[in-house]
This record gives C-alpha cells, sequence and structure tokens, in this order.
C-alpha cells in the first residue's frame, strides 16, 4: 500500500489524482490532504478518503474543520503546508499546488523524507513552479537525500517514459510538443482583442485557470522548457519545442545514433497521475485509446507569431543560468508571471499586457546568483512589484494621453 500525501487536493491535478486512489483501493490510500479555500470540497474529500492531516489557508476554516472532525490533524496558514509536510508518514508526495506556494512544501519534504526510515519517498511533481524558481537546489536535495522526482506534467512524464533503459548521456536533443492554445495562428490584431472567456477554453485540455491562461500566452511551454532543463540536466540550446495541435505526440527524445523516441496517448491527465504513482509498474486506466489510422495525419509545425516570445524569453533567463549561475531571471519570470496572470484574469489588463509587461520586467531585471529559499522569494517578490508598477505606469499613460508615448518601456 502506497501512502499518498496529495499537496493541492482540491485542484484540477488534485481531483483526477484523487480518482486513480479510489479506483485502487488496495495500492493506494490518501493519508494529507491539503488545499488553500475551496473548503467543501475538501469536506467531501475527508469523508470519502479520512486522511490523518490537512492543511487549509485561514484559521477560521482550520477552527472549523477541527470542531467538525475532532480526530483530524488540521494545520493552517502560511506554515500549515510545511507543518504538515513533516506530521505523516507517506510513501509518495503528489505537489498539484499552482504557483511557487509549492516550492517550500517540496523542500520540506525533501528534508523530512516523507517520514520514512529508508529515505525511500517518491516526489510526484506536477508543481513545475518548483522546478523554474528552485530547480537548482531541488534536484540537489532530493540527488543527495537519494528521492526520486517523478515528473507529472505530461511533457516531462513523456520524456522521463522516453529515457527508460537508455543513458542520459546520449541525448542529443529533447523536443517539447505544445498544442499552441486557443490562439494558435492568430494575428497580433486578433490577439489584441481576445477575452478571459477566449483563453480559458483550451481545446486539448482542461486543467486550472492559471495554467490555462499560460498555454494560451504559450509562457507554460517557456516554464517546460525550464522545468526539462532541470530535470534531465539538458542544456537549454538541446530542448526545442514542436506546436503539435493534436496533442497525441506528448514529447519526444532524439538520441546521438539517430533514433526518436516519443510517448503518445489521448491527452489526459491520467496517465501520467497513474504512471508517477504505479512506477515502475504500469496500472490499467479508463483513459481512451488513439485511433491512427482515424486520425490520419500528426501534426507539427516548428512555433511563430507573438506568443513564440514567451519561449524566447525562457531561452534567454536560462542562458544567464547556465553561463554565470544567475537563477534570478527564471524567479522574475515565473513571480510576474503569476501576478500577470491574476490582474487578467481579474479583468484588468489585457491578454497581450502579461506578454509584453513580462519582457519589459526582464528588460529591467539584474540577474544575480541566488543563494536560498529566502533568496528567491525577494526576487519572486520584486519580479511581482516590478510588474504592477509597470501595470500602473501604463494605466497613467492611458488615464493622460500624451503623458508618455511609452509609458511601459521605461527604466
Ligand atoms: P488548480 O488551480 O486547479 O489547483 C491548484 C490547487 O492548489 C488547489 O487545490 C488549490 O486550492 C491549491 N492552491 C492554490 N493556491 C495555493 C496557495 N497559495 N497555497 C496553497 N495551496 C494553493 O491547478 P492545477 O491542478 O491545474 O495545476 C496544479 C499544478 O500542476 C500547477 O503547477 C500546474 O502548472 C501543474 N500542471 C497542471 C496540469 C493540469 O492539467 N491541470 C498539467 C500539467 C501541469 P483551492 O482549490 O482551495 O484554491
Ligand atoms: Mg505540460
Amino acid at each position: 500500500m502506497k501512502r499518498i500525501a496529495v499537496f493541492g487536493s482540491t485542484g484540477s491535478i488534485g481531483t483526477q489524482a484523487l480518482s486513480i486512489i479510489a479506483a485502487n483501493p488496495r495500492r493506494l490510500e490518501a493519508v494529507l490532504l491539503t488545499c488553500r479555500s475551496r473548503i467543501d470540497m475538501l469536506r467531501e474529500q475527508i469523508e470519502r478518503f479520512h486522511p490523518a492531516i490537512v492543511a487549509v489557508e485561514r484559521p477560521e476554516d482550520a477552527a472549523e474543520l477541527r470542531r467538525e472532525y475532532p480526530n483530524l490533524r488540521v494545520c493552517c496558514g502560511r506554515d500549515g503546508l510545511n507543518e504538515a509536510a513533516q506530521a505523516e508518514e507517506y510513501d509518495v508526495m503528489l505537489n498539484a499546488i499552482v504557483g511557487i506556494a509549492g516550492l517550500e512544501p517540496t523542500l520540506t519534504a525533501i528534508a523530512f523524507g516523507g517520514g520514512r526510515r529508508d529515505g525511500n519517498l517518491t516526489i510526484a511533481l506536477a508543481n513545475k513552479e518548483t522546478l523554474v524558481t528552485g530547480g537548482r537546489f531541488v534536484m540537489s536535495a532530493a540527488a543527495n537525500a537519494g528521492i526520486s522526482i517523478i515528473p507529472v506534467d505530461s511533457e516531462h512524464s513523456a520524456i522521463f517514459q522516453c529515457l527508460a533503459g537508455n543513458k542520459d548521456n546520449a541525448i542529443k536533443r529533447i523536443m517539447l510538443t505544445a498544442s499552441g492554445g486557443p490562439f494558435r495562428g492568430y494575428s497580433l490584431e486578433q490577439l489584441k482583442s481576445v477575452t478571459v472567456e477566449d483563453a480559458l477554453i483550451h481545446p486539448n485540455w482542461n486543467m486550472g485557470r492559471k495554467i490555462t491562461v499560460d498555454s494560451a500566452t504559450m509562457v507554460n511551454k517557456g516554464l517546460e522548457i525550464i522545468e526539462a532543463k532541470w530535470l534531465y540536466g539538458t542544456e537549454t540550446s538541446r530542448i526545442e519545442v514542436l506546436i503539435h495541435p493534436q496533442s497525441i505526440v506528448h514529447s519526444l527524445v532524439e538520441y546521438e545514433d539517430g533514433a526518436i523516441m516519443a510517448q503518445m496517448g489521448f491527452p489526459s491527465m491520467i496517465v501520467p497521475i497513474s504512471y508517477a504513482f504505479s512506477h515502475p509498474e504500469r496500472w490499467t486506466t479508463d483513459t481512451r485509446g488513439v485511433d491512427l489510422a482515424a486520425l490520419g495525419a500528426l501534426r507539427f509545425d516548428a512555433p511563430t507569431g507573438e506568443t513564440r516570445r514567451s519561449l524566447d524569453m525562457a531561452y534567454r533567463v536560462m542562458r544567464e543560468s547556465e553561463e554565470y549561475g544567475r537563477d534570478s531571471g527564471a524567479i522574475a519570470l515565473n513571480g510576474a508571471n503569476e501576478a500577470l496572470v491574476q490582474l487578467f484574469l481579474d479583468g484588468e489588463i489585457a491578454f497581450l499586457d502579461i506578454i509584453d509587461t513580462l519582457e519589459h520586467v526582464l528588460e529591467r531585471h539584474d540577474s544575480r546568483v541566488v543563494k536560498g529559499i529566502d533568496d528567491i522569494m525577494d526576487a519572486d517578490r520584486q519580479a511581482r512589484e516590478s510588474a504592477l508598477s509597470l501595470v500602473r505606469r501604463q494605466r497613467r499613460s492611458v488615464a493622460t494621453p500624451g503623458a508618455s508615448q511609452d509609458a511601459n518601456r521605461g527604466h
């Protein structure tokens, strides 16, 4: 029986993970659940899965849960996630929190080792922001502790599967596939008027709001380039992106001898989540098969257009990281993006403002070496402030035409 700690149990990945746990009652049990504010859903999960511990954000929610479930340990507040990560024994941590909030719990789980004396903890990582912001520390801490990190992100799970049985040093290229999102092929003019509702409709995947917007801007694929770099140690110059609108090929690895391995399947997160739990075995899921003959052809294109700029930003920040060990650029890209996506979802800025402002944040950013979690959180906070101040300047210049031709560009 594997004991699973589900961080972010009320989200898109978290709920799918719980459906896999429910479908495998003799193999898996959920011992720990966390969420931020969807307490009613958490309550249903508590009644169904009987975890030993939960973590929520607000003290008043925690107090209510303690009253309702006297035998349940309830953590809360900023440290609630870290407290939970070291309060209960578990074999697998599934980190399905969204955003940089997922970084500290990952580091805590690595330090605590899931409470296992044999150090045999597995981290099933959906929270890509953990690696984008803290990849250098997380990968070395996990390696030192002998803890395996199994990616849940579908592209990285595909690469993980393509690498099985092959030596890492024989990798020539990694090809990450991208559906291109809802605005594939849109012109600059068309992108100027897209709405939040348009951005939240993804052609192939049903995901949380933040990653859905990231897919539309292609920032998601930029973050995934960085995620792949840390997971596999491959320089970013050898990580390429291919637009593949059908989302059947989940990613590919080309080897030095010319062989290319691809992992394919119907687009469903059930497969990579299940594999992260079952590895090295494979368990049955109810995922649909793919009728390749009915599809007739698989299509691949090079990334082009406005959203290509999001990939360029990721390559740029990683050059600084790879050449000079300065990781703050990736943290800034991630932090500013989290702030801007929230503003977009709140109807405060337009879709293209996300990409434009991110470029301006990075232009203003002085990249530097980060020495630990405090430096990471500082760089994150500064990038959010920088993004918000650029948005405010842009607003003022719109409110007072002629005050500045391009206030957003100011240094
Ligand atoms: P959701 O927004 O659907 O769920 C996020 C979960 O994290 C919820 O349980 C939420 O709680 C909790 N949460 C949100 N903010 C905080 C916070 N500040 N502190 C603690 N908990 C928080 O996200 P997804 O499931 O879509 O994505 C989760 C992660 O997986 C992301 O990093 C994403 O990039 C990655 N991923 C997702 C894929 C998908 O198909 N959805 C595919 C590949 C990767 P509450 O519900 O109470 O708000
Ligand atoms: Mg992905």
